[in-house]
């Protein structure tokens, strides 16, 4: 089975032949069926967030099952599955309080490895590491609680989709945040997360939507999927972003993970108002925040990891968003391509234009 490996930051991935261990107890292995191109995969090839390497990367996948480990329930071959990028133990004091986004017991994962410590990607002596899902390979061993079955009536490209960008952005509006029907909502950054943020404060009954971004086609998609105003960022825009909220946001989502429009979405919110931060910064980035502020008109930052999701809960909640056409998935994808093109798409980060680029498996 062919997957791309990351051997050195900086270096393009190489597409070759690895060697897949079957499931241990607990696991399933999977056929791979799409998997989005997300920044934070264009951030781990850069080596702005460090993985242990030779390591598989690719957490936005979709797949079918091809064989259960032991012990697995509720999925069987053939199963269409979303697949989350979100090991948890479900039984540490933060999984047991309904938080699995924040599980304490993550360590071999961080590291690389599966829940047991070992690998079942090789080549040769060499072992390969895990991201999981590790979506940039034809197949992949995964914890059986990040592959979620979902209805196989929904392509297979859109349904990649749920596992990172829709998720986190559709999760952040109502399970970090909790917006209500009429609260106001700032989203600085249209990619694929933000739109989905955009799509979420639809879902929840926001208004206005005010969508930012320095990409006018940016613009115009946001507004297809729910911005109820735009406004064009750069020189000026947090006047702009105010008139059009009319003096200051319940909530600004960031979703960009830069320093300049963290602070920005601060200062976009208002009374009361809560800046969500969404957007992955690299780990030296200090924002600076006015203080006196934040405490006489009682505003809020927090982070939002992975849409605060309980996984098995979320994931069927969005395959049914989907089914009933309140979410749109299909606008969100700019083009697909095939496994061999994976470092060109990784590279159309650095221009900064594209939606999401859907790696399909055939
Ligand atoms: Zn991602
Ligand atoms: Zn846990």
């Amino acid at each position: 089975m062919r997957a791309a490996v990351l051997y050195a930051f900086g270096e393009p991935l190489v597409i070759e032949e690895l060697d897949l261990d079957p499931p241990k107890a607990g696991e399933v292995m999977i056929r791979m069926a799409a998997s989005g191109v997300c920044r934070s995969d264009w951030h781990g090839v850069r080596g702005v967030h460090r993985h242990e390497t030779p390591i598989v990367l690719g957490h936005e996948g979709s797949a079918i099952v091809e064989e259960v480990g032991e012990g697995v329930e509720g999925l069987a071959p053939g199963d269409h599955v979303a697949l989350s990028w979100l090991p948890y133990c479900g039984s540490c004091a933060r999984c047991a309080a309904g938080h699995p986004a924040r599980c304490g017991q993550l360590e071999a994962f961080d590291q690389g490895y599966l829940a047991d410590g070992t690998t079942r990607f090789s080549k040769g002596d060499l072992r390969i590491k895990h991201n999981v899902p590790s979506s940039f390979a034809e197949r992949s061993v995964v914890p059986a609680t990040t592959a979620i079955k979902v209805d196989p009536g929904i392509p297979l490209d859109q349904v990649a989709l749920l596992g990172c960008a829709v998720m986190t952005g559709v999760g952040a509006v109502l399970n970090t945040a909790r917006v209500r029907p009429g609260e106001s909502v700032v989203v600085i950054g249209c990619g694929g997360v933000g739109q989905s943020v955009i799509q979420g404060a639809r879902i929840a009954g926001a208004a206005p939507i005010v969508a930012v971004d320095l990409v006018p086609s940016k613009l115009e998609l946001a507004k297809a999927l729910g911005a109820t105003a735009t406004v064009l960022g750069g020189e000026g825009a947090e006047g702009r972003i105010l008139d059009a909220v009319g003096g200051g946001a319940n909530f600004a989502f960031e979703a960009l993970g830069r320093v300049e429009t963290i602070e920005l979405a601060t200062r976009a919110t208002g009374p009361g108002g809560t800046a969500v931060l969404v957007g992955m910064a690299p780990p030296e980035a200090r924002v600076p925040l006015d203080a006196l502020t934040m405490v006489y008109q009682e505003r809020t930052v927090t982070g939002s990891w992975y849409g605060s999701t309980v996984p098995p809960r979320d994931f069927r909640m969005l395959a049914g968003l989907v089914a009933s056409g309140d979410l749109r998935l299909e606008p969100l994808i700019g083009r697909t391509m095939t496994l061999d093109a994976i470092n060109e798409a990784l590279a159309l980060f650095e221009a900064g234009q594209e939606l999401r680029t859907v790696i399909v498996y055939g």
